[in-house]
């Protein structure tokens, strides 16, 4: 994976600890997208990079945003984004959480149930719902399965008993799993969407559109054994455009499709510089502590390591180091099985520049565990620096 001459530049200028996002680079990723599936409508999922000037950088690239509360919905619509462009796409929401929505001007909402429909007509009098079904998540790092949507006959209960409450049943929804490495879930997606719309036809119910979620990956990750992920990213595209032409022809009217991509538009355009706090040896094992980790930045280490690489040690020897954290927690530490070659000679203090971590790592970090601050950020885009810290 090669990253950008700014990202290097703003990483090498880099003297302390932070997350750095190439501004450029996300506005490309965007159009991208939409060149690859014209006339699919991107909302960025807010959670993956809540960072206001990626926001910015995504709603002048042409993106609307997924959103999961009201606080994620303010974000939003400081980006100007017309509330048309925004919905709320959380299955679990307060009557509180509903009635605010709806008082910033949002009109489309998620559900997956008789009892939250009901709230949304309460609070939301007149609001477009969308459905979500559920996936086997097989195929993706994050399966996501369990906590959101139901079954195919299920929908069809709920998208009637909205209309039965004076509620617009606009649509259907679902997630294929976060990073999803397989075309065979998109395609088992189609197929499902395809089997609900035929259902919904036979009840008189039309939609306006389908939301075909996140799960796009992105390219640069490594995955727990330190190899590279290929996911088959064209191979995807090819997928859903095929299954898109069969949502529509399905429809046999006008429908939208929607796609809310997180990870993939940021997470390989930001990168965080940490640095080394010691490689000790216990044991027969190396250990390699560094200054970020799972509580400030790396929560996806579950499932990755990330390309990592040491600016002052280049071509340097190297030896196999576990790869840890800086907090005291035994999860804060890459799979002890798979240990990764790191410059024999690393001294603490030196520079590191962890790849690929510009999605999940903002939204993820911790406050105050043992004691360690979360990473500030600073967005970059070509020379033109914007310092920005976080609270
Ligand atoms: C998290 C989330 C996304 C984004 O998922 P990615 O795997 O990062 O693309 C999209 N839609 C919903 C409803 C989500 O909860």
């Amino acid at each position: 994976m090669q990253i950008s001459g700014t990202l290097r530049g703003a990483l090498g200028a880099a003297t302390e600890d932070r997350i750095i996002f190439d501004l450029g680079g996300i506005g490309e990723s965007q159009r991208r997208l939409t060149r690859e599936l014209p006339g699919v409508a991107v909302r960025f999922a807010v959670k993956a990079c809540p960072v206001d000037e990626v926001l910015d950088t995504l709603a002048v690239a042409g993106a609307g945003f997924d959103t999961a509360s009201p606080g994620e919905i303010r974000q939003a619509l400081r980006t100007g984004t017309p509330p048309r462009l925004i919905h709320y796409g959380n299955v679990v929401k307060s009557d509180a959480d509903i009635a605010a929505a709806y008082r910033l001007g949002i009109r489309d909402f998620a559900t997956d149930s008789v009892a939250d429909v009901r709230a949304i007509a309460a609070h939301a009098p007149g609001a477009r719902v969308f459905c979500r079904i559920v996936t086997t998540g097989a195929g993706a790092l994050w399966g996501l399965q369990g906590k959101n949507g139901c079954s195919v006959p299920e929908a069809v209960t709920v998208l009637a008993t909205a209309r039965a409450c004076g509620l617009t049943p606009a649509g259907l929804s679902l997630h294929v799993g976060s990073q999803q490495m397989s075309t065979t879930a998109w395609r088992a997606a189609a197929d499902d969407l395809v089997h609900a719309i035929t259902r919904l036809r036979r009840r008189g119910i039309r939609l306006d559109h389908v939301n075909l979620g996140g799960g796009l990956p992105a390219l640069g990750y490594l995955d727990r054994r330190g190899l590279p992920l290929h996911p088959p990213l064209d191979a995807i595209l090819a997928e859903l455009r095929d299954g898109i032409g069969r949502l529509r022809r399905t429809a046999g009217t006008p429908l939208d499709v929607i796609l809310e991509p997180g990870r993939h538009l940021v997470a390989d355009h930001g990168a965080i510089r940490a640095h080394v706090v010691r490689l000790t040896t216990r044991g027969r094992a190396r250990w390699l502590y560094l200054s970020c980790g799972k509580f400030n930045g790396l929560y996806e280490m579950d499932q990755l390591q990330y390309r990592l690489e040491f600016p002052t040690h280049r071509g340097a020897p190297t030896v196999p180091a576990v790869i840890a954290g800086p907090t005291c927690d035994s999860d804060d530490a890459y799979d002890a099985g798979h240990p990764m070659p790191v410059p024999a000679g690393l001294r603490s203090g030196d520079p590191v520049w962890i790849l690929a971590t510009g999605a999940y790592s903002v939204s993820y970090r911790s406050v105050g565990f043992n004691g360690f601050a979360p990473l500030p950020y600073r967005a970059v885009h070509d020379r033109q620096p914007v310092d920005v810290a976080l609270r």
